[in-house]
């Protein structure tokens, strides 16, 4: 089957708006499950707080140069939401606060922003932790941004990119046609910067998500494969794997409820629950900055528009880190995407 090349935005899909996403997420009774927010009350974590806000997660916009299938923020070239240097400037004065230790900035593909370099060399001042999600094939995509490699090495960013098989036939027909070569090249590219290798302090680490609906297999094995595949075969060496579960979260909740597989997935996300992985789930460390400088749990509800509220500002121009760090997580049944099994956030399994 083809794989889309437009957003479901674009195309007026009806599962494009938030509130059609939660009118079927919200509906967990037709589905056989409890409430998330029953499971979080049986294991007396709800209301769901933080513990801190140690992480910024920035979405510079929501442009990007793949349509993937399995996109939760449903990016795609003809996305044209993006956050101005008058945004950026805010999160910077948000980000002097000495409690937040990082900054992962995502998107789309972060790089497309015009300011990019820009904030990345003011966030570099801030002597933060900064991330970059990375998808590869950007640094493939034109000439302007052959030289990234380079920029990511002299701004010590730790990359992260998303490689969902060590075959070509898995990754491209989860992420598009070619996406694979091109993706290898652009590894091999950052390798030849130092990204990778021992003793260089760059960190290059690749994230797995499964093809379809079912839970990741165990991180460290899997882990174990790419490492061994990748450097027979291409010569590529990395450091962490992230095995990341899909929520059921824009283009996956529409891939889902197509294939008729909604009401399984749900089931096995619910019947995976685990204490241990809802006791470690992100949003209790980070706050999520959506393109126009709104706030959010995580990016998974940045996409559900489901903003801070209760009295939290909601914006980052107004930014109030013990406000941010004492509110009550918002949460719905996309939820149990982070808790099932071994748990899930951006970084990985939280259980281990
Ligand atoms: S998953 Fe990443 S690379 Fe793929 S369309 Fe979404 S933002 Fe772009
Ligand atoms: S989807 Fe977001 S709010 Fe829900 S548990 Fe995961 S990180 Fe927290």
């Amino acid at each position: 089957m083809a794989l889309a090349t437009k957003s479901l935005k674009k195309t007026n899909h009806w599962l494009s708006t938030p509130e059609k996403q939660i009118e079927v997420l919200s509906d967990f009774k037709s589905v056989g499950i409890k409430s998330f927010g029953q499971k979080l009350n049986e294991t007396d974590l709800l209301p769901l707080k933080p513990t801190g806000v140690q992480v910024f997660q920035i979405n510079v916009g929501k442009m990007c140069n793949q349509v993937c299938q399995h996109c939760h923020v449903d990016a795609g070239p003809d996305r044209k939401e993006i956050m101005t240097r008058e945004t950026m400037q805010q999160c910077l004065d948000a980000l002097k606060d000495p409690n937040i230790t990082a900054v992962d900035l995502t998107g789309g593909a972060p790089e497309m922003n015009p300011d990019f370099r820009w904030f990345v060399e003011e966030l570099s001042e801030l002597g933060k932790d900064i991330i970059v999600r990375c998808n590869l094939t950007i640094i493939l995509a034109n000439p302007k941004y052959h030289d990234l490699p380079a920029f990511f090495k002299k701004h010590k960013i730790n990359v992260v990119s998303s490689l969902p098989s060590f075959t070509a036939r898995r990754t491209d027909a989860q992420r598009g046609d070619g996406v694979f070569e091109k993706s290898i090249k652009a590894l091999q590219m950052l390798n030849a910067e130092g990204y990778g290798q021992e003793g260089t302090g760059l960190k290059l680490d690749l994230v797995y998500n499964p093809s379809g609906a079912y839970l990741p297999d165990d991180q460290s094995v899997l882990e174990m494969e790419y490492k061994r595949k990748l450097k027979d075969t291409y010569d590529i060496v990395f450091n962490d794997l992230f095995a990341i579960t899909n929520l059921p979260v824009s283009r996956f909740l529409d891939y889902l409820v197509r294939t008729d597989n909604y009401q399984d997935y749900m089931n096995e996300l619910a019947n995976a629950y685990n204490p241990m992985a809802a006791a470690g789930v992100m949003c209790r460390s980070m706050v999520s900055v959506g393109w126009d400088g709104y706030l959010y749990d995580c990016d998974f509800n940045q996409m559900l528009e489901l903003k801070l509220k209760n009295g939290v500002p909601d914006h980052v121009r107004d930014f109030d880190y013990e406000k941010v760090k004492n509110r009550e997580i918002i949460i719905n049944q996309h939820c149990f995407g982070c808790t099932a099994g071994a748990g899930s956030s951006c970084g990985g399994t939280t259980t281990n």
